[in-house]
C-alpha cells in the first residue's frame, strides 16, 4: 500500500511542469526535504492553488509513489507571510534562505528542530522590524551550527585565549573548523576575525527568532556577510553543490556586479 503522510510543510521552491502541474520542494516537519508533484494546481479552480506558493506554510497530505516524486493530494494553507511577500528585500533574503536549505538539506531526513527554526525565521522576517540581512545571516549561522559545519567560536583552539573579550584577532580555519589566535600563528587559508566581527557572529548565533528584535549590528553587517558568505561557499563546495547558488550568493553580497 502507498504510504500517506500528513505533515506541516514550508514550501521552498516550485517550478511549472506540463500543462497545469507544478513540482515543489518543501521542508516538511515529518520527513525533512521532500520533492513532490502537485497535479493540476495551476488551474484556476484547483483547490490546492494556495498551497504551492514558495515561502508559505501549510498542512499537506503527500502520497509516496515508490521511486518517483511524492504526490500532493490535499492540504490547508496555514500562513502566507503576506508582508514578507510584498517587501522586495525581505522576500529576496527569504528566497536566499530557501535556496540555501535546498542545498544543505538531505532528502527525506527529518529535522524538525531546523524546520521549526526556519518557520520562526520567516515569521520574524514577516512580523518584526529587524533588518532582513540580520535575520538571514543569523539563520545561516545557526543552521550551519546545527548541521555541524561552522567553526567553533569559543576562542583559540591552541592556547585557549577566549574570543572577543580578550581583544585578540582570531583566524578561522574553515578546513578543520577551529579558530587560532594571532599569537599562535595564522592557519593556511585562515579568515581574519576581528574581535568586533567575532562578537557580531556570536550575537547573531544567539539571536532568538521568537524575540521582538535582532541584535544591533550597525556597521558590522558587511563584515558578517563577507565572512558567513565565505564559510557558506566552503561548506557548499565541500558538498560539491551547485555553482549556480554560489554565484547567486556572490551577486547578493555584491549587487552591483
Ligand atoms: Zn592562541
Amino acid at each position: 500500500m502507498r504510504k500517506t503522510t500528513v505533515t506541516k510543510a514550508i514550501m521552498l521552491h516550485g517550478r511549472n511542469y506540463g500543462e497545469a502541474d507544478r513540482i515543489m520542494v518543501a521542508f516538511t516537519k515529518e520527513r525533512g526535504r521532500v520533492d513532490f508533484m502537485a497535479r493540476g494546481v495551476r488551474k484556476i479552480k484547483s483547490k490546492n492553488r494556495a498551497l504551492i506558493q514558495p515561502l508559505t506554510y501549510s498542512d499537506v497530505e503527500l502520497i509516496e509513489t515508490g521511486g518517483g516524486l511524492d504526490l500532493l493530494t490535499q492540504g490547508v494553507l496555514i500562513e502566507s507571510f503576506v508582508r514578507l511577500h510584498r517587501d522586495f528585500d525581505r522576500y529576496a533574503y527569504a528566497s536566499f534562505l530557501g535556496e540555501f536549505l535546498i542545498q544543505v538539506l538531505p532528502e527525506k531526513e527529518p529535522d524538525p528542530e531546523l524546520c521549526y527554526l526556519f518557520l520562526q525565521t520567516l515569521n520574524h522576517l514577516d512580523k518584526r522590524e529587524t533588518p532582513p540581512e540580520v535575520v538571514a545571516w543569523a539563520f545561516v549561522l545557526q543552521a550551519l551550527d546545527h548541521l555541524g559545519y561552522r567553526p567553533a567560536f569559543d576562542g583559540c583552539s591552541r592556547c585557549g585565549v577566549p574570543g572577543p573579550d580578550a581583544g585578540v584577532v582570531l583566524w578561522a580555519s574553515f578546513e578543520d573548523g577551529t579558530l587560532v589566535c594571532d599569537r599562535c600563528g595564522r592557519p593556511p587559508g585562515g579568515y581574519r576575525l576581528t574581535p568586533e566581527l567575532l562578537a557580531s557572529c556570536l550575537a547573531l548565533e544567539a539571536m532568538d527568532m521568537r524575540g521582538p528584535a535582532g541584535p544591533e549590528l550597525t556597521g558590522q553587517m558587511d563584515g558578517v556577510e563577507a565572512f558567513a558568505g565565505q564559510l557558506l561557499e566552503h561548506v557548499l563546495e565541500r558538498r560539491q553543490k551547485s555553482a549556480r547558488f554560489i554565484r547567486k550568493l556572490k551577486e547578493m553580497r555584491n549587487p552591483t556586479c
